[in-house]
This record gives structure tokens, C-alpha cells and sequence, in this order.
């Protein structure tokens, strides 16, 4: 019997199997891939690159780590953090407390024993006290239904699963489904090459430059010696980003002002447009209105065709209020003689065929489809465990009607349950490493507090349950993103049941998150039930 099993070799995984270890636990790592690096692992597709400046991402508990690793770009690519997630695997020498190719299906909770019953999909069983998953919040891709598909004589890719050896792009006809923060990557790198890009576009979004760049020799020793300022300044932003909203207010600025800070905000790298703006941008209509007008004037600006350029402005949802994509080129590839852009809202996909996709307007052939379609968002992975808890309840039925968690780490009637990153934890909302650290130490320490006082079980009361599921809908209220259909309102429309908006994100800000996980520790762990 295992003290702790943990489930996932993503950044949460790593670290969660690094913090066990020094406790001197039992503890055992579980991943379905073949190696470390979770979301770097799977999401291999070209372009696929951080929107966080790359050294704000990786972890800061490691000193060692720190001084050794060099990030090449400000904003680096794919290839790259899957070495760091490799390199840091290598230096705690981590990979011999997971074992790989071994997918979790399901976990039985034994109110007898106090233990999980794992099961996996290799057919081995194994038990243990605390299940830990770190399984992640976007790493359950979610297919389109496309009639036909199967007959298709191309080749199809889904982003959040690109196959390890080369897909060839270069002078292919290429269609890409979906325009989300992944389908903006992926667009506007495969445009340099293919022969010919159809881009399939349901929704538009409101992408804001990356304005990414090497990280010069000089750069490296200043950063290096700035990390203790970087993660001071992460701790303290909501978002742990190194980004936060500015105190004034959209409409109190004179037109001038505006222009003036929006521009340079549309000038520097990563997030500063969408998470360092007015404080108003985000809940006051008439702010939104106004930074939408100025992205929409940009895309007029930088889109050659009228018509292709109003395509790609939003027409539905406000600048903001839903997760930014971050581009370099992107509206430009639209200008290119190969690339054409397909409006679903006007000429829907109809079926695949051998040679491509009919839409309304006529049959398009490809070689290759990528399917940017986006994942099942916070909870997918949770849901695709058949997860059964005390008196045989299932995880999935007990969020029938959406999540319902205490500090989004634990669900009463799911005794020795953690999850990190789980649904309205603050690292769904959050420069993910930043909060995936809190989330480790928190259970850490609660897994030596029970250590230390001989508790077998720990399981969230169902009023502290409640009261947080309130607390999360409470802190969302009057943000403009609550009125959107995104991933973080839980809407899918690729999924049967998720038709109602289902908030599964904690927008409350890091800090205040990181100050009730303390309390809540300090009080001897209030809100649970320690046996
Ligand atoms: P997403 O935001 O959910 O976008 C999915 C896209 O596919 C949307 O444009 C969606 O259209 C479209 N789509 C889905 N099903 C469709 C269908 N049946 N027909 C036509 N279009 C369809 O997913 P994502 O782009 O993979 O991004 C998910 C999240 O991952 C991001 O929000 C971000 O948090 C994270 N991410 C991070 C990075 C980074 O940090 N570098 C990069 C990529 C992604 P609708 O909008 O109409 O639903």
C-alpha cells in the first residue's frame, strides 16, 4: 500500500513526487505518456510556445535549477520547455518514482480502509492512502463531430495529442479547425510553409501581439539575478503573471490617454494588454467597448482584405473576456495569396469526404486537418476516471451540475482526494507554475500534518464545500466573462451536457486564494474532517 500515489508527470506531477519523496513517503507516480512534461509532452504541434515570459513559467523552488537553466526566448517554444521539463526531471532525478504508459481509468474509494483502489489501463491494480492528481486543466482534447471523418484520406492531428515524429507541413494543403489560443499558434506558423491554409473559424478571437524575442547574453545574467524580484512580483499580481491591472480606469482617461497606454501596451510582450490594462476593461461594458474598438481597429489595420479583416473581429464577446490568444504574424498570414479563411458562421462544414471538407460553399481538399478544437476544460480529466467515492457516489454525477469543491483541492464524500489544479482552484486562472507551487506545498504540508498526528483520512466537510462554491460564484460576479462562451464559463458544445454555463475557474486572484489555503492550515485544516 502506497502513502501517496500521484497522478500525471506535468509540471504539478514533478513537483508533487519531488516534495513526497523528501517527506519520506511511499509515494509513486503515475503518467500515461511516456515521459515527463505533461502538457509539453502532448502539445507538440508546430508553433505550440509560452504566452508567459518564459522566465515567470519555471519552477522557483529550485535554486539549482535556477542558476543552470538558460530559456532562449523571452516567450520560448515547445521543444524547448519539454527539455527544461527533462532537465529538471534529470537533476532530482525524478523519473525513477514515476512509471510510465500507465493511463488511471478508474479509483474506489474503501471506507474501511481509508485507501484508494487504483486501476489502470495496462490491468494492474495498485492501492494507496492519498490519491494526488496532477493530471492537469487542459490535457483532455476534445474531437469535433464530422461526419465522415473516417473516410477522410488525409492525415488528421489533434493539437493536445501531435505525434512525437515529423508531420510534414511544408507544400501541403493544410485545414485547421478552431481559432483558439492554440489555432492561433498553429496558423500562423504552418502559413509560412504549406502549400495552401484553410482555416475553419467558428468564433473569432481577439488576439494581441506576443512581440516575443531572443533573450540576449545580457538579458540572461539580469534575469538570473533578478528571480527573487520576478517571483516576488508573480506572487503578488492576481494571476501570478508578471502582469497586473492597472489602478485607473478606462473611461476617467481622456481619449488621448487611452490611445496612448493602448498603444504601448499593443507594443510590449506577452499579457500586459489584456491583464496590465484599465481595472475597468473587464467588468464595465462601456471600457470593454472602447479596448475592443481599438483591437478591432488594429485587425482593420493589419488585414488587407475588408471583408476577411471583419471576419476575424469578434462580434459576440468583448477584448478579454476570454482567454487572449497571443500571435506573431497572425493576421498578416490572412494576407497571404495561400491562405483563406473560412466563416462557419456563414458556410458551415457539412461532411469530410476522401479528398477534404464540404462546407456550404463547396468541397475543400487537404492533405493534412488539424483539429485546434480545444479540450474538455478543468474537469475533463478528472471525468475521464471512473472516480468512486464513499457509499459508491461518482465524481462525475456529483458534478452533474457542475463542480462543487472545497479550495478547489478536495470534494466531500471523496475522502484522501487532492486535487491540484482541480475546477475553482486559483491555478485554472493563473501563470500555471506560479499556483501549481502553492497547490503542492498546501497538500504537502497537509499530507506531514496528518503524518504528524496519526490521521488516516482527510475529507472536506460539505458545508465548507458549499460555502466555498459560493465564495467562487461570488468573486466572478460582474465580470464580463461570466456573460461569454468559453472553457472557463464550462461550455463545450462538442460535449453532450455542457450546454450551461458552469463556471470552473477561481477569479478571485491568486493572493487572496494563496491567504485562505493558509488559514485554513493554520486552523489545523478547517473545513475538513481529520480521522
Ligand atoms: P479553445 O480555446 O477551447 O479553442 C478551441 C477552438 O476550436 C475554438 O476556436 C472553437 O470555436 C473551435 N472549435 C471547437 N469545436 C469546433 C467545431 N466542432 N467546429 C468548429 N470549430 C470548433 O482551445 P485551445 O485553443 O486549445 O486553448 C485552450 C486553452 O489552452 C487556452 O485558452 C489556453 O489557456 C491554453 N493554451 C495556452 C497556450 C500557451 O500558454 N502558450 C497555448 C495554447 C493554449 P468556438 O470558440 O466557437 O467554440
Amino acid at each position: 500500500m502506497l502513502d501517496a500515489a500521484v497522478i500525471g508527470a506535468g509540471l504539478s506531477g514533478m513537483y508533487q513526487i519531488h516534495r513526497l519523496q523528501a517527506l519520506g513517503l511511499a509515494s509513486q507516480g503515475f503518467e500515461a505518456g511516456a515521459d515527463v512534461g505533461g502538457t509539453w509532452y502532448w502539445n507538440r504541434y508546430p508553433g505550440a510556445r509560452f504566452d508567459s515570459e518564459s522566465y515567470s513559467y519555471g519552477y522557483s523552488f529550485s535554486a539549482e535549477v535556477l542558476r543552470e537553466w538558460n530559456w532562449s526566448e523571452h516567450f520560448s517554444p515547445q521543444p524547448e520547455t519539454l527539455r527544461y521539463c527533462n532537465f529538471v526531471a534529470d537533476k532530482l532525478n525524478l523519473r525513477k518514482h514515476f512509471r510510465f504508459g500507465m493511463r488511471l481509468v478508474s479509483a474506489r474509494f474503501s471506507d474501511g480502509e481509508n485507501a484508494w483502489s487504483l486501476e489502470f489501463d495496462n490491468g494492474e491494480t495498485v492501492r494507496c492512502r492519498i490519491l494526488v492528481t496532477a493530471v492537469g486543466p487542459l490535457s483532455a482534447p476534445v474531437m469535433p463531430e464530422l461526419s465522415g471523418l473516417e473516410t477522410f484520406a488525409g492525415e488528421v492531428q489533434h493539437t493536445g495529442l501531435w505525434p512525437k515524429g515529423e508531420v510534414a507541413v511544408k507544400g501541403r494543403r493544410i485545414g485547421v479547425i478552431g481559432t483558439g489560443a492554440t489555432g492561433v499558434q498553429v496558423i500562423q506558423e504552418v502559413a509560412k510553409t504549406a502549400g495552401h491554409l484553410t482555416v475553419f473559424q467558428r468564433t473569432p478571437n481577439w488576439c494581441a501581439p506576443l512581440n516575443n524575442r531572443p533573450i540576449s547574453a545580457p538579458e540572461q545574467a539580469s534575469i538570473k539575478a533578478s528571480y527573487d524580484r520576478i517571483f516576488r512580483l508573480c506572487n503578488e499580481t492576481a494571476n501570478g503573471f508578471m502582469h497586473d491591472a492597472d489602478p485607473r480606469k478606462a473611461l476617467e482617461a481622456s481619449a488621448e490617454e487611452r490611445e496612448a497606454f493602448w498603444e504601448k501596451l499593443y507594443s510590449e510582450p506577452g499579457f500586459g494588454i489584456w491583464l496590465a490594462n484599465y481595472s475597468d476593461i473587464l467588468v464595465d461594458q462601456t471600457a470593454n467597448d472602447l479596448i475592443s474598438a481599438f483591437m478591432a481597429r488594429k485587425i482593420r489595420e493589419r488585414v488587407r482584405d475588408p471583408v476577411t479583416a471583419a471576419k476575424l473581429i469578434p462580434g459576440n464577446h468583448g477584448f478579454g473576456t476570454r482567454r487572449v490568444p497571443m500571435e506573431t504574424n497572425y493576421y498578416e498570414a490572412y494576407n497571404q495569396a495561400d491562405v483563406d479563411l473560412v466563416d462557419l458562421s456563414e458556410t458551415p462544414i457539412e461532411c469530410a469526404t476522401p479528398n477534404g471538407l464540404i462546407t456550404a460553399a463547396g468541397e475543400v481538399e487537404l492533405d493534412l486537418l488539424i483539429l485546434a478544437t480545444g479540450f474538455d476544460a478543468v474537469r475533463g480529466a478528472l471525468d475521464r476516471i471512473d472516480i468512486v467515492g464513499v457509499n459508491g457516489v461518482r465524481l462525475k454525477d456529483r458534478w452533474d451540475d457542475g463542480p462543487v469543491t472545497y479550495l478547489g483541492l478536495a470534494v466531500s464524500g471523496f475522502p484522501n482526494l487532492l486535487t491540484l489544479v482541480g475546477p475553482h482552484n486559483s491555478a485554472t486562472f493563473c501563470n500555471i507554475p506560479r499556483c501549481i507551487e502553492q497547490n503542492v506545498d498546501w497538500v504537502t504540508d497537509a499530507i506531514r500534518y496528518m503524518a504528524a498526528h496519526g490521521y488516516r483520512r482527510i475529507e472536506a466537510t460539505r458545508e465548507a464545500e458549499e460555502e466555498w462554491t459560493s465564495h467562487v460564484f461570488e468573486v466572478a460576479q460582474g465580470l464580463l466573462m461570466t456573460k461569454t462562451r468559453s472553457w472557463f464559463m464550462g461550455l463545450n458544445a462538442n460535449i453532450q451536457g455542457r450546454d450551461k454555463p458552469r463556471l470552473l475557474v477561481y477569479a478571485g486572484g491568486a493572493p487572496r486564494y494563496r491567504e485562505r489555503c493558509d488559514a485554513v492550515a493554520a486552523q489545523g485544516y478547517a473545513g475538513f474532517q481529520l480521522t
